[in-house]
């Protein structure tokens, strides 16, 4: 059974990885370690950009928003 994308591990530090929005409907997946250069310090890093639909990012921005109503 394969892994769900956000369960991904880094391949450099194994770390768990996060995915940052980089421009309005672009991501990319980066690692949560601050000392660990992934994936800045890789050849994939294109290959890793995805395209992130409107409807996922006002999806998560409402999952933020009831975080911070539930503190
Ligand atoms: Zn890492």
């Amino acid at each position: 059974m394969s892994k769900p994308k956000n369960d991904l591990k880094c391949p450099q530090c194994q770390s768990n990885l996060q995915r940052c929005l980089i421009q309005q409907n672009y991501a990319v997946t980066i690692c949560t370690n601050e000392t660990c250069q992934y994936p800045f310090n890789s050849n994939e890093i294109i290959n890793d950009l995805s395209f992130i639909s409107d409807r996922d990012i006002l999806r998560a921005a409402k999952s933020r928003l009831e975080d911070e109503q539930r503190k």
